[in-house]
């Protein structure tokens, strides 16, 4: 821990300090909150340290949270690059709020009421870096986004088996209240509405209402993190009260005799209602979807909320039944298994890498959010996030936003080796901050503490032997860092390595005997 502790420290220090300035910035770059529970420690030490920290203070904040400070010092985090991803993000967001189509839900007044104007972006990464704008911190009920979360539940409760006795797996091809179902009189799949009803009626069957409400939105906080999921009574009422058609699917499973035994409908049904009104914020339902891209376990918290083939079940249905009459059409274009409901929410998963929510109240004619959806195409038109993008290889020029340009094992050697000969430190510091491993051969192995010495880069060895690399690395032609400060006639390289232990190769000294 110490040689770590002190090769990350030297990373960041200038004349034996880190600057707080610094380690707030790199923190805030990677996408890392103020309110992140897991950083809530270390945020307030580093409040209460001087602006010049030492090693010992250094290590302090290390101990807080030590796995994560390491991941964000080295820049491993899963969106390496957060800040230039966020200012990408930004700027389709901005694109995407020029776009004005689309009408409001109107079948309940707490839908036609909405402001139209309202749109917000959230996301969240496997590693919890979060990143919101527009009207990120508003409310809104979730509506169908509740649907593949309703699955889980009966899922985790249930086995896979069993849920699929009651729901099928397979697009309706109707829209999502369409009164119908398959051929063996069950509903197509969870993610309509008919399928929504039955996999709520798998719940916490033997439980009062109350119980299992209170169960569900302990469930909805955990997926996000703690953060606050509310429930909109009025929006609740207003589905009660208009609910014609799901009441009408619900008599029609049961006349199909689809329903297990002993459920109550009108239990069942009030649970429905309730489920698409539940309110959340898109930050909530970004970190919500994180929690999905990372199998089931919380970024932010490390509950595991959810087991990862569930989730599998759960992705590979958002993929073709998630956008309603669009989903087949925004599988083909957009590639991520996504959820939309009539409030104007949408949520996306990237399976490994991030959870983002997009909200904007105004709808498409299939009763998708307008800017939603024209959020995820330019989205997918500047990343590569499809499914199966992997296929595309080199004739794409889109970015990746795993990809850390500095950290490929060869590109990475090569850039550090030439800031090496250059005397370039601002560029080594930052590869290495990147992840760079400092001791890293290049295809002769030789290493920058070779080049730096033949090159007679005195602060680059300086920096390179005070970080502790192997001052006695060996090069394909048997040479050591010496050898080279020797054969480049520069004394003081020349004794800065002895006095860090470096010898010449056994050829040099055969020479020189
Ligand atoms: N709550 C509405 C219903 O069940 C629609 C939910 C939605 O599709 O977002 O009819």
């Amino acid at each position: 821990m110490t040689d770590k502790s002190e090769s990350l420290f030297n990373t960041f220090a200038a004349s034996g300090a880190v600057s707080k300035l610094v380690l707030l910035e790199t923190f805030g770059n990677a996408g890392m909150l103020r309110s992140d529970p897991r950083l809530v420690r270390l945020f307030k030490a580093l409040d209460g340290m001087p602006e010049q920290i030492d090693f010992d203070q250094f290590q302090i904040l290390q101990n807080c949270s030590p796995a994560l400070f390491e991941k964000v010092l080295n820049g491993q985090m899963a969106v390496p690059q957060f800040a230039d991803f966020c200012h990408e993000l930004e700027r389709i967001f901005s694109e995407t709020a020029d776009n004005v189509d689309g009408k409001l839900a109107d079948y309940i007044p707490q839908l036609a009421r909405v402001n139209p104007e309202k749109f917000a972006m959230s996301v969240c990464t496997i590693d919890g870096q979060q990143y919101s704008i527009g009207d990120s911190s508003d409310f809104f009920c979730v509506q169908s986004c509740s649907k593949p979360i309703t699955y889980l539940l009966a899922l985790e409760e249930n086995g896979e088996n069993e849920v699929h006795n009651y729901v099928g797996t397979e697009p309706s091809g109707k829209t999502f209240n369409e009164l119908t179902l398959n051929s063996k009189g069950r509903p197509h799949n969870p993610m309509i509405n008919a399928g929504a009803i039955m996999s709520g009626s798998l719940i916490k069957r033997g439980q009062t209402s109350s119980d299992r409400f209170d169960y569900v939105m302990s469930k909805w906080r955990e997926l996000a993190g703690q953060m606050k999921v509310g429930f909109d009574n009025a929006v609740y009422l207003s589905e009660r009260q208009t609910g014609d058609r799901n009441f009408a699917l619900a008599y029609f499973m049961r006349e199909k005799k689809a329903f297990p035994a002993d459920v109550e409908l009108l239990d069942v049904l009030d649970f429905y209602f309730q489920c698409c009104s539940i309110e959340v914020t898109s930050q909530a339902m970004s970190v919500m979807a994180a929690t999905l891209a990372n199998g089931g376990t919380c970024p932010i918290t490390g509950v595991k909320v959810f087991r990862s083939d569930y989730v599998k079940n759960c992705l590979s249905l958002m993929s073709s039944c998630g956008l309603y009459d669009f989903s087949g059409e925004f599988a083909f274009r957009v590639g991520i298994p996504g959820k939309s409901g009539v409030s104007g929410a949408i949520f996306l998963v990237v399976p490994n890498l991030m959870g983002i929510a997009i909200w904007s109240p105004r709808l498409d004619e299939l009763g998708n959010s307008v800017r939603g959806v024209d959020f995820c195409k330019r989205l997918a038109a500047r990343y590569k996030l499809h499914a199966f993008d992997s296929m595309v290889g080199l004739r794409d020029d889109r970015l990746d936003p795993r990809r850390n340009l500095y950290q490929s094992r060869y590109g990475g050697v090569v850039a550090f080796c030439a800031a090496a000969k250059e005397g370039d430190l601002v560029e080594m510091r930052g590869l290495i901050a990147r992840g760079l491993d400092p001791n890293t051969k290049d295809y002769q192995e030789r290493t920058a503490l070779h080049v730096a010495a033949r090159y007679k880069r005195l602060a680059v060895v300086q920096y390179l032997v005070e970080m502790g690399v192997d001052v006695n690395a060996i090069d394909s032609w048997g040479h050591t860092p010496l050898d080279d400060a020797s054969a480049a006639g520069d004394s003081a390289i020349v004794s800065l390595l002895r006095e860090h232990g470096a010898s010449s190769s056994p050829a040099e000294r055969i020479k020189t005997e």
